[in-house]
């Protein structure tokens, strides 16, 4: 298996090359020579396998053996969730009968980027090692400066997914003081010494523009080979396609097997990485309805599958507005925006402006609507065109696809944009029913749209939300949503043990007292130079 950028060129990386890459160099991300399809017997041989048995069957469809050993894959996915809490790893509950829960919340930080980042982690260490291993003492050993951004969430999954790996430091940026105390402390506790925690006086668009910079600064880059965690690697995708399979096996195994069933997925989405694993999912042959894009009202995503524009403005709002108004206010603060920037909802983890890994959606919409002669062909010109796309997009914040790409995509796909009131609305609603459920606002937000989406299903449809944190993380949003219960107590029914006692311990954090470049590079090379003098 090799890989290509979703813009064209002749580049075919292994997967090695693909995952220590990440962006490929013409702005484009990387995706499977082909989707491969799955084996024979799958559903009777797979059917009681756990997540790490999937994980690797699924993993070495995508890696040639020649590059990792199944030995060596299975060694690697067994490491990654060890440090999950549940024997499941991604555990499948009822909520009733047409609803359940896919909980991917249950790794080291409670949120679901855990699923992705362990594995990226041990990735990033196995390929290095193996590069590093018959050098001499004399020749550089390859090392990795993972640097990142973060408003909280994303921060704190990538620490505890690279956290103690050998030849690999990391730095992530946060804006000081603007960053929920928990989220603070998950961060900033973790004291192994690769882990580096900058505490940035400024805004997160800063530590934004900051990373940013340090990417483009080409001589930089160089000598501190610089490598991304976020969601746009495809090591972050592929390790999310497994909890689609392991969940179709657990609800079929809870439905009559008598029963026709058609099973229905519902994500919550921002950056597109989560649902477009289930989307690979659907392509090798995972049998499921559409797929239910829901967004919060940074609704992109939304948008397009309504009307065929890709547009960071939407430029018929009269919509959105109408939709605010008609809506309950409830002293939620939907709509709170910069003038057109991001949106602050009660869902921050999917506050963004444009999607990153849609660009790969819009690769396979492309082939799909080109003609030619051959498949090397149409592979060129489905590269042109989403280059083109890609290009207009940046340059007029908008770019307008043929009818024909938007049918096929709705072929697959349903899009709902869900309010900060109705996400509220839903906490209060499944903490109110039998058996009592409380949701964080993301999977608010998935629980909402699979709502909305069931009046027009099929009655044998039964639906998987996909829940993305553990409550106690959006601890705000919970305690708006049900403060008036009476029978709702915080600490008792949410805090989990492990953050008892989390924002007394002991922090690792470096001050930076201006968003500047100069600052971080001074703190980055400070502790390149502080390893120089240590053997190996
Ligand atoms: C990152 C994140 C999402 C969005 O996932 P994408 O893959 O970016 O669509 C949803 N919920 C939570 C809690 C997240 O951290």
């Amino acid at each position: 298996m090799k890989y290509f950028s979703t813009r064209g060129g002749d580049e075919l990386l292994s997967f090695e090359d693909t995952v220590l890459t990440g962006l490929a160099p013409n702005g484009g991300l990387y995706i499977p020579d082909h989707i491969p399809q799955l084996p024979e017997n799958w559903q009777e041989k797979w059917s009681s396998y756990s997540f790490v048995d999937l994980s690797t069957e699924i993993l070495s469809l995508y890696i040639s053996p020649e590059e990792i050993s199944r030995a060596e894959l299975r060694a690697l996915v067994e490491k990654s969730y060890k440090t999950f809490r549940h024997p499941d790893i991604t555990p499948l509950k009822k909520l009733n009968e047409k609803t359940f829960i896919l909980e991917l919340f249950h790794g080291p930080t409670f949120a679901f980027k855990d699923v992705a980042l362990q594995l990226l982690g041990n990735l990033f260490e196995f390929f290095l090692v193996r590069r590093n291993k018959n050098k001499t003492a004399e020749e550089k050993k390859e090392k990795l400066t993972v640097v990142g951004a973060t408003s909280g969430d994303t921060g704190s999954a990538a620490i505890y997914g690279l956290r103690n790996k050998e030849n690999i430091s990391i730095f992530i940026l946060h804006p000081k003081g603007r960053v929920s105390p928990i989220q603070e402390a998950q961060m900033t506790t973790v004291t192994d010494p690769n882990v580096h925690n900058l505490a940035v006086k400024g805004t997160f668009d800063d530590c934004q523009d900051i990373v940013k910079a340090l990417f483009g600064d080409h001589e930089f880059n160089k000598t501190h080979r610089l490598g991304a965690v976020n969601s746009i690697n495809w090591a972050r995708i592929l390790a999310q396609t497994v909890y689609y399979f392991l969940s179709y096996f657990h609800i079929r195994s809870q439905l009559p097997a008598s029963s026709q069933h058609e099973i229905q997925y519902v994500v919550p989405t921002g950056n597109f990485g989560d649902i477009l694993a289930g989307y690979y999912a659907k392509r090798m042959g995972l049998p499921m309805g559409k797929l239910v894009v829901a967004t919060n009202s940074n609704d992109i995503l939304a948008r397009f599958w309504k009307s065929g524009a890709y547009e960071k403005v939407d430029s018929s709002s009269s919509n959105a507005l109408q939709s605010e108004a008609t809506s309950p206010a409830s002293g939620a603060s939907d709509g709170k925006q910069a003038l057109g920037g991001v949106k602050e909802t009660l869902s921050p983890a999917m506050d963004i402006l444009v999607s990153s890994n849609f660009e790969r959606l819009l690769w396979y919409l492309a082939y799909e609507n080109t003609h030619g002669e051959n498949d090397n062909e149409k592979r060129k010109k489905a590269g042109e065109t989403v280059d083109s796309w890609m290009k207009k997009v940046k340059n007029d914040g908008r770019v307008e696809v043929p009818v024909s790409v938007v049918e096929s995509a709705r072929r697959d796909f349903v899009a709902e944009r869900v309010s900060d009131s109705q996400t509220l609305d839903t906490i209060r609603s499944y903490f109110n029913a039998e058996p009592s459920y409380i949701a964080d606002p993301h999977t608010a937000v998935g629980l909402t749209a699979a709502n909305i989406v069931s009046s027009t299903n099929p009655p044998s449809t039964v639906q998987i939300v996909l829940s993305t944190a553990h409550p106690a993380k959006f601890s705000e949003a919970v305690t708006r949503a049900l403060s008036g219960s009476t029978n709702f107590d915080f600490e008792r029914d949410v805090l989990p043990e492990e953050f008892k006692g989390l924002l007394e311990k002991k922090r690792n954090v470096i001050d930076v007292e201006a968003p500047k470049v100069e600052l971080v590079k001074e703190v980055i090379e400070r502790f390149a130079n502080s390893l120089k003098n240590v053997p190996n």
